[in-house]
């Protein structure tokens, strides 16, 4: 049994509210969510930090934004906005260790 959270999430063994999945990526609600809509967008595959992002995996990268794009869409926030964030090791604030993107929208955030 993985150690990582969201490998344990995508492997189907802790529960999630799924968004959105396909062979390569998942989108579920985060626990904690700071914003009406704070969905996370991972890829299956585990890649611990940004910073360990494999070359050859550049497009899985950009589909978590493809993924987020069209989320927001659906849930009709394309013309209001939205934020998308990625948390990169200690000073970043990452917590778990499994990259994911944050969507975050429903409301007015400020600063960065
Ligand atoms: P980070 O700080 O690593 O970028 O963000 C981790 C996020 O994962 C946090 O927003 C936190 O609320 C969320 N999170 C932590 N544990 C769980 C969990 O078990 N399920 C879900 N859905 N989200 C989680
Ligand atoms: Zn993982």
């Amino acid at each position: 049994m993985s150690d990582c959270l969201f490998c344990r999430i995508v492997a189907g063994e802790l529960p999630a509210k799924v968004l959105y999945q396909d062979d390569d990526v998942m989108a579920f609600h985060d626990i904690n969510p700071q914003a009406p809509l704070h969905a996370l967008i991972i890829p299956r595959k585990h890649i611990a930090t940004l910073a360990e992002l494999p070359e050859e995996d550049t497009a899985l990268a950009g589909k978590l934004f493809q993924v987020a794009k069209k989320l927001a869409a659906e849930q009709g926030y394309a013309e209001s906005g939205y934020r998308v964030i990625m948390n990169c090791g200690k000073h970043g604030g990452q917590v778990v260790y499994h990259i994911h993107l944050h969507l975050l929208a429903g409301k007015q955030l400020h600063g960065l």
